[in-house]
């Protein structure tokens, strides 16, 4: 075997990549697995990255924990109140009623990022064959048993356009200090123009993460507002459950949309995290369904790679991949679906739908086992 040969290659050292290279070593330390990433392998450049909160669910938190590639840096959801600025319907959901001890998990994209890389460093030690290497090390093609498509990227960014939605809209994020916060308490209020999320961050109670949606041009406008206009428009918008807004720092937008995959799996290739689907944050399922994949992927190649002496053939390998493929199906489908649905009925203004959305918000509420199993599926995925 060349020096540029591997039995499992995986392209992209996001959180998705990074993740799969752990469980999958983990799983099976002397897998020839080779990892290439385009950041540097130190963590220099990470540490002034991209710093938007994500939710992560507690399901994310069970598997992250596998490989003690939980950050430290964390804020916990006690509670989320969903609300529709100026119209009737809302649902407060909350840990006692699922019994669980948080609903969700907000950290810094990047702090996710820089956990799993040491996670893996932790884990590289102890597997020899295990190859992690910068893209501009890669002179030489590579050749690979297996090739595992991580690449990731943002609505708009990547080199690829499959199925999918533009919903018109952008994200505008930021940290935002408020007066008379709730701890561990996450809002999701839908505006005119898209949702509107206030979420704890592990700065303390009043500093809070704001995901604020909507069109790109509105998105752009907020981006270049002085702070006291940002602010004032913010509070109109939100009202005042949570006091006066005071300052917001680390402004940027993002743009939003569906881009997804039908078929993840092409011979011996296989797409996961963002590289297979792209998804609106109103739901943050982006990373919590991208984690999934990495964990059932790492668990079906460990079990393909370490199972016998023999040379993996190119059927055996297709067939496993999908077998995967088979497994993820159910999970994709509600969690594409469930997201795609809740970021077109919670940024439509047609009247029926805005009547029928404060139904389904009261219905809830008062349904408490609809919402136990929306929670649930958003929590651990579909099993
Ligand atoms: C505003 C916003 C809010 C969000 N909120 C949430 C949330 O609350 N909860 C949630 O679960 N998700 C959320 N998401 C989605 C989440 O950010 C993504 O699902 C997640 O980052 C996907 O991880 P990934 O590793 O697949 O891809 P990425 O995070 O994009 O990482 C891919 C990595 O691969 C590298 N790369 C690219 N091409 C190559 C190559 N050819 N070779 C080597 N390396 C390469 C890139 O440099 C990058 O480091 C949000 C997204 C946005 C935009």
């Amino acid at each position: 075997m060349r020096s540029q040969d591997c039995d499992i290659l995986i392209q992209g050292g996001g959180p998705v990549g990074l993740a799969c290279a752990a469980w999958l070593l983990q799983k099976f330390p002397e897998a020839k697995l080779t990892l290439v990433d385009r950041n540097s392998i130190n963590d220099a450049d990470l540490a002034t990255a991209d710093s938007r909160g994500i939710a992560l669910s507690h399901g994310s938190k069970l598997l992250l924990d596998t490989i003690k590639a939980w950050p430290t840096d964390c804020a916990d959801i006690h509670r989320v109140h969903v609300s529709q600025a100026g119209r009737f319907g809302r649902a407060l959901m909350t840990r006692e009623e699922l019994n669980q001890a948080a609903l969700g998990h907000i950290i810094r994209y990047r702090d996710i990022h820089i956990a799993i890389r040491q996670a893996l460093r932790e884990i590289q030690a102890k597997s020899p064959h295990f190859i992690w290497r910068h893209t501009s090390d890669n002179h030489e093609q590579m050749n690979a048993k297996c090739i595992v498509h991580a690449e990731g990227g943002l609505f708009k960014t990547q080199d690829w356009v499959e199925s999918g939605r533009d919903y018109g809209q952008s994200a505008l994020v930021g940290l935002v200090e408020v007066e008379n916060a709730l701890p561990h308490q996450a809002w999701e209020r839908f505006t005119a123009e898209g949702p509107l999320a206030v979420l704890p961050s592990h700065y303390g109670t009043n500093i809070l993460n704001l995901v604020w949606c909507g069109s790109p041009e509105s998105s752009q406008q907020r981006l270049q507002l002085n702070e006291i206009d940002f602010l004032k428009s913010l509070q109109n918008e939100f009202g005042s459950r949570i006091g006066r807004f005071l300052k917001i720092q680390d402004r940027r937008v993002f743009e939003l949309g569906l881009n997804y995959r039908k078929h993840i799996t092409k011979d011996n290739e296989v797409w996961i995290g963002n590289a297979a689907q792209t998804l609106h944050p109103v739901a943050g399922q982006g990373l919590n369904l991208g984690l999934r994949d990495a964990f059932l992927l790492a668990e079906k190649l460990a079990s393909l790679f370490s199972g016998s002496t023999e040379e993996q053939t190119p059927a055996q390998i297709q067939n496993a991949l999908e077998s995967y493929a088979h497994s993820r199906k159910a999970d994709r489908t509600t969690t594409i679906g469930l997201t795609d649905l809740m970021a077109r009925v919670f940024t439509s203004n047609l009247a029926p739908i805005v009547v029928a959305r404060g139904l389904a918000l009261s219905a809830l509420q008062w349904l408490p086992p609809v919402k136990t199993s929306l929670a649930r599926q958003m929590m651990f995925g579909r099993r």
